[in-house]
């Protein structure tokens, strides 16, 4: 098979910027096309947070078209770890070097859709300059949106005008709204605002316009691509889709060299399938890094998420009455809403079985996947989720509702333990078959952490699929631009 030219452009990407989900598989996907022979880069702002990681600055000028003139920012280069994929920093300061990614305390800033099109833009200028053809230029999510309508729109009679385009949809709920009077900033014209997919309700919304001009969607498991295709789930997305006809879902991966109870830096003792040993010493360091009661016997569950609504975080406080009653642990790892932020650092002070760290922690992360026994996702949807798949790596059993790729990951009783309702009364029900199976089936239970431990859930068979996907992206382009 001919090695394929790949242009990532990402708006985060592990392990130089992350909020979330996203920047996991923009670390590893690239890794993986690369280790298959792809001549794969990755393009992404040199937000204030990358600057830790050394890149060497290029001789190039990148001049992105923003509004109504040039924009000029550096570029700086270096790879992805252990990696051949090459990473591109796009970098501008004015608009990214900042305390935060896409907001801060104040909320998003309000230049965002500036920010983004200098990345989206800049991605393509970059690619002229170094003389890289992209077969496939692969999006995620609505902050590179724009790509997909550049290489349609701007650049379609340009030799970049021939590279398909793959959006993955990560979160169909973060859309990029934007007021149309900046519509300027793009370099779009009207025609494609009206006629062209990025107007919705008298409003810029560049999602939309990813979904409409991308060769292909698909989003990051076979659920939520179903789900996202029906009303409830669809956020007003539903009908697009369903017409596009093309929405398929791969599951993502996790990335074994991170996320390895044997190779794991981050804590007190490495463990694997045939060795548990480990597991017991990472639970007694969490326990006492927490300031719990240290005792092996008591089931201690774990729970690592942004503090929001989609995450279940409203039912998993309504069930915290129930849980708590229950002879347990529990360690909670988040940010997000502030009155979640306030209830679990309250309870922290209160309650002698309750433990919270409010903020982002990455070590502390792979302390609680390594050191609970169970681990919490009440999600009202969730895309993938990765958390289910590294708890599942490290033998902590996940709790999960049965949505998007949480049901397609989970196997009930056997790898973990699903619920269906959105209720907090399932949610408990659910946490005490659990903690029953840990305390009176202790076989079964052990049985079924080795049976999850084993799984595969590299990202060998995604990056097969991925690659699968941008064959027949290149093959619809090709059939796009010959029927003109
Ligand atoms: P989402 O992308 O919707 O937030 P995922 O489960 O796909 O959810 O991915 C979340 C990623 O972010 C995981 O790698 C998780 O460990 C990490 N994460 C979430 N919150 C925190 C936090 N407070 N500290 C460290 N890592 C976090």
């Amino acid at each position: 098979m001919p090695r394929l030219n790949v242009l990532f452009v990402v708006s985060e990407c592990v392990p130089f910027a992350k909020t979330g989900g996203l920047a996991d598989v923009a670390g590893a996907l690239p890794a993986a096309l690369a280790e298959r022979g792809h001549d794969v880069r990755v393009v992404l702002p040199r937000y204030r947070v990358t600057k830790k990681h050394p890149a060497r600055m290029l001789d190039h000028v990148l001049t992105v078209p923003v509004s109504f003139g040039p924009v000029f920012g550096g570029v700086s280069e270096t790879t992805l770890p252990g990696s051949r994929a090459k990473v591109y920093f796009l970098e501008h300061d004015n608009l990214f070097d900042r305390g935060g990614i896409y907001g801060d305390s104040n909320g998003d800033f309000g230049d965002n859709l500036a920010r983004y099109t200098f990345l989206s833009r800049g991605a393509l200028e970059l690619c002229k300059l170094l003389n890289f053809e992209p077969d496939v230029v692969h999006v995620q999510d609505w902050p590179t949106s724009l790509v997909p309508v550049y290489l349609n729109t701007l650049y379609r009679h340009e030799p970049l005008g021939r590279a398909a385009s793959v959006l993955t949809v990560h979160n169909l709920a973060y859309q990029g709204w934007f007021n149309k009077s900046e519509l300027h900033v793009t370099g779009l014209g009207w025609d494609t605002y009206l006629k062209g997919g990025l107007e919705r309700r008298d409003t810029i919304n560049v999602l939309q316009g990813g979904l409409v001009h991308a060769t292909i969607v698909n989003t990051v498991s076979p659920t939520y691509a179903t789900e996202i295709q029906t009303p409830g789930g669809g956020e007003g997305f539903d009908g697009l889709l369903r017409a596009r006809g093309d929405v398929l879902g791969i599951l993502n991966g996790i990335d074994d060299t991170i996320w390895n109870p044997e190779l794991d830096k981050h804590i007190a003792a490495p463990f694997s399938a045939h060795d548990l040993t480990g597991k017991a010493a990472c639970k007694a360091a969490l326990q006492r890094e927490m300031g719990l009661p240290e005792r092996p016997d008591v089931p201690l569950i774990g729970m690592v998420s942004r503090l929001v609504t989609q995450k279940g975080i409203d039912i998993f406080a309504e069930s915290l009455g129930r849980i708590l009653a229950e002879d347990v642990q529990v360690v909670v790892l988040g940010s997000g809403e502030k009155w979640a932020e306030d209830l679990f650092l309250r309870l922290s002070h209160s309650t002698p079985h309750f433990r919270a760290w409010i903020g982002m922690n990455e070590p502390l992360s792979h302390k609680i996947e390594a050191g609970a026994d169970l681990f919490l996702m009440p999600s009202r949807y969730e895309p993938c989720g990765l958390n289910q798949m590294y708890s599942q790596r490290y033998g902590t059993l996940p709790i999960v509702r049965a949505v998007g790729g949480l049901d397609d990951t989970v196997d009930n009783f056997v790898t973990g333990f699903k619920f269906e309702e959105l209720s907090s009364a399932a949610l408990s029900q659910c946490v005490e078959w659990a903690l029953h199976a840990y305390r009176d089936e202790p076989a079964h239970f052990r049985a079924m952490m080795l049976r999850a431990m084993k799984k595969p859930m590299g990202w060998n068979h995604a990056a097969r699929q991925y690659e699968a996907l941008f064959r027949l992206a290149m093959a619809k382009r090709r059939g796009h631009l010959t029927d003109g």
